[in-house]
């Protein structure tokens, strides 16, 4: 992110940043600095929404969730990796580059010893010193030989290596869109490919489905069991809906929080709530074990709320009428999926 506010208006924020860091509970470091400023300076919508939204459920942000705001909104890939990448591009390069002089003055000099043959043939009928010319020009056109091989062979592992680095750096794109807890689609992961999927014309029967799923009372599971049995429900979680819903053509990801969304391209809304009731069952048969015992610690149940996308419709409203149906199974007594309208 390259900011363009000038002295003046960034000391202006810097107040407001402040003001904002004392209200809330996350270190004083610049990644907490970097999300109060996007948010007071407004310039990353998502980013205000998801931290608005949080708000609600945490009125005191902590580390945790300034450095979720951070991973999903903020940061690119990360720096160390971008380093390592380019460094490695550069090694391949300059080796390339080697070799490719080295095969220059080779040719330089297998030019400049054809030259003297030439030279020699024209001048000189003495065969002994015609033998030595032969004899030379034989090892130029050897060493000449060699050269080109090993610059060859040079641009071949090049090659290969340049591919390696290039999956690498593949890897590390897609990187930016998974959630590390749950291994699913974060939410920029998700905006990303629903803004793909919407792009294209709507043309086939039927839609696309959307299902937003949501753990019932994970508070209390924070609360009665802590913060690191919460992060492994929501990686149960994670691993669950991706077993569930396995289809390479669907979408897994956390919208936020415990709630999670998938997208299932082309399909109806039976079909869509067919998958919602497979997640609710298998969640309520989820069991969390400890490990010597076996004794069942907890077990959770989820609620969802499905949607068919309608003409026209974008992202958001569709997003928002699932969750408006994933509200009306939380008030009808959670465990359950809804339909919307
Ligand atoms: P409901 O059934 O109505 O959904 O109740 P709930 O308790 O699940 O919902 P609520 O929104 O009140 O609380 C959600 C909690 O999830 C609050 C927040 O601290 C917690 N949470 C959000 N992200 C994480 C996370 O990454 N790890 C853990 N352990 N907890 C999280
Ligand atoms: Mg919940
Ligand atoms: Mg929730």
């Amino acid at each position: 992110m390259q900011y363009q506010e000038t002295r003046d208006k960034s000391a202006e924020l810097l107040r407001t940043v402040i003001g904002f860091m004392g209200q809330h509970d996350a270190a004083f470091n610049p990644t907490t600095y970097s999300v109060w400023y996007e948010y007071a300076a407004g310039l990353n919508a998502r980013l205000n929404q998801a931290l608005d939204q949080l708000k609600l459920t945490e009125p005191r942000l902590g580390d945790a969730s300034i450095q979720r705001l951070y991973r999903e909104h903020i940061a690119g890939v990360d720096d160390k990796t971008m380093d390592r990448i380019s460094r490695d591009f550069q090694q391949v390069m300059n080796n390339v580059v080697d070799s490719v002089q080295r095969t220059g003055d080779q040719a330089g000099a297998f030019g400049a010893g054809l030259h003297d043959l030439n030279t020699a043939l024209q001048q000189t009928d003495n065969p002994a010193a015609l033998h030595d010319h032969l004899q030379l020009a034989l090892q130029r056109s050897q060493a000449m030989q060699d050269s080109a091989a090993a610059l060859k062979a040079q641009v071949d592992a090049s090659r290969a290596e340049i591919q390696r680095l290039r999956a690498d750096l593949d890897r590390a794109r897609e990187e930016v869109f998974v959630d590390s807890l749950t291994r699913v689609l974060n939410r920029k992961g998700l905006d990303h490919r629903l803004e793909q999927l919407l792009r294209q014309p709507l043309t086939a029967h039927p839609s696309h489905g959307l299902v937003m799923v949501d753990i019932d009372h994970f508070k209390r599971i924070n609360d009665e069991h802590g913060h690191l049995v919460g992060d492994q429900v929501l990686a149960g979680m994670g691993e669950l809906l991706r077993k569930v819903v396995n289809d390479p053509a669907h979408l897994v990801a956390r919208y936020g929080g415990e709630e999670f969304a998938i997208v299932l391209p082309h399909a109806g809304l039976e079909a869509t709530a067919a998958v919602a009731e497979r997640v609710r069952a298998t969640a309520k048969a989820m069991k969390l074990r400890k490990r010597n015992t076996q004794d069942v610690v907890l077990s959770v149940t989820v609620s969802a709320g499905a949607a068919a996308l309608q003409h026209g419709e974008s992202a958001n409203d569709w997003i928002a009428r699932a969750d408006a149906a994933l509200y009306r199974s939380k008030a009808s007594g959670r465990d359950r999926v809804s339909l919307a309208a």
